[in-house]
């Protein structure tokens, strides 16, 4: 039975996890439980699966007794703040029971360190067993990896887990040392290359539709944005490594948020644009499933993402003797390049092109958002806009389409996603 005392550490520990954003999730204020739940909406989180189902989430804290004292955190161990701990029977209990009751489709578990890095792995891991093997719980489970902890600890809950992550909180080595000096850079990312390994090791073999028995979700983390100095290309520099040589299913990034007053943190007034971090998950995207390099988007000497225009608008603008391209030629990969072209338009390009010749018609048949795409391309040696055009008039054409900043891929790829 879920008593009072653990609802209201609850309370508590669902707080103090709102600021982990790498389950990738959003609480909601409307849950359609709301209704019928016995407590109010504390815990639960929305996130997306692959496949683009909404699901929801219990996202808590272990616990928040955090013997670390991270500059940007409100856990740290110098904050005056309520604290709390589950026992793991508790939280397995609760987890269960919210489960069973169809609140939630799993979990996400995260935690402060409390006494030490495997102490607070331990509590995770006996956590999520019960879970699995007491309750049979078939749900979801996002579990975080304690940095610093064993890495036998580490693969023990890989085996139990769907994903893990495990933050590296900020995007350089410079940074985390001035404002999180207990924490290392090589210290978090020796646990992301030992799940990174293992993860490839227990990949099937044979059958590929087969679900690895070793996080099938693979591992993500999680980049707090803004309370250090770090531009957009040290961040996305930090991205594409964490992509390419770590193999992580995904990197979020979270705008930050000040809770606390301090000379090596922004002011406690401080707001970070959101659009910032909106232009970081567009160009997190393009490199991931648009072929774009970091340094394409990106470079040393324009060091942060254009807050007004997308960037893979941005990026054509820059490189605009490239177009127009012939939407019946080009391979997919540089249909991919055109502003308004999607990777599912993209695809149906490829695909109808082999019956038919490919014009504007079929191309607003395909929903190609030709007021967009319609400067960088010719349809069938035709071109509608490009002639007389010029990058500059167009950057400020795109600056003022307001409504299109934020939706620059078409109906068939969103520009980014919030997926688990
Ligand atoms: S270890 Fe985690 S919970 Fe503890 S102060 Fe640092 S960021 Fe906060």
């Amino acid at each position: 039975m879920i008593t009072t005392a653990t609802l209201e550490k609850l309370e508590i520990l669902s707080d103090a996890a709102k600021y982990d954003a790498s389950c990738a999730s959003s609480y909601t204020q409307n849950s359609k439980y709301s209704s019928i739940r016995p407590f109010n909406s504390s815990g639960i989180c929305h996130t997306y699966t692959q496949d683009g189902r909404c699901v929801s989430l219990l996202k808590v804290l272990f616990t928040n007794k955090c013997t670390y004292n991270c500059t940007y955190c409100v856990n740290k161990v110098t904050n005056d703040v309520s604290r709390a701990s589950f026992t793991s029977e508790e939280l397995a209990l609760l987890t269960h029971e919210f489960y069973r009751r169809n609140y939630i489709s799993g979990l996400f578990l995260s935690s402060a360190v409390d006494k030490s890095p495997n102490y607070t792995q331990e509590n995770i891991y006996k956590t999520i067993l019960l879970l699995r093997t007491k309750y049979s719980f078939k749900g979801y489970i996002h579990a975080k990896a304690i940095a610093g902890a064993d890495l036998s600890l580490i693969q023990a809950c890989g085996y139990l887990a769907d994903r893990m992550s495990i933050n590296i909180e900020l995007p350089s080595r410079e940074s985390l040392k001035l404002l999180a000096p207990q924490k290392s850079f090589e210290q978090i990312l020796k646990p992301i290359d030992y799940i990174s390994r293992q993860s490839r090791e227990f990949l099937p073999l044979h059958n590929i539709s087969e679900k690895s028995t070793f996080l099938p979700g693979g591992q993500s983390t999680q980049m707090i944005i803004g309370a250090s100095d770090d531009d957009d290309y040290q961040i996305l520099r930090t991205s594409k490594y964490l992509y390419n040589k770590m193999n992580l299913s995904r990197v979020t990034y979270s705008a930050y948020i000040p809770v606390c007053d301090n000379s090596l943190l922004p002011s406690i007034n401080t707001k970070i644009p959101l659009k910032r971090e909106n232009r970081l998950y567009q160009a997190d995207w393009l490199m991931r499933y648009y072929f774009f390099d970091a340094e394409e988007l990106i470079s040393a000497e324009e060091k942060n993402l254009d807050l007004n225009i997308d960037p893979k608008t941005n990026w054509a603008l820059n490189n605009f003797g490239k177009f127009p391209i012939e939407i019946n030629n080009a391979d997919y990969k540089t249909l991919l390049r055109i502003p308004g072209i999607g990777r599912r338009s993209a695809a149906n390009i490829v695909n109808l092109r082999n019956e038919v010749k490919i014009d504007f018609d079929v191309l607003k048949q395909m929903g190609v958002v030709l007021k967009r795409a319609k400067y960088f391309i010719t349809a069938n040696g035709k071109n509608i806009s490009y002639k007389n055009c010029n990058p500059l008039d167009l950057r400020e054409l795109f600056t003022d389409e307001k409504s299109l900043q934020l939706s620059f891929f078409n109906k068939g790829g969103v520009g980014y996603d919030n997926r688990i």
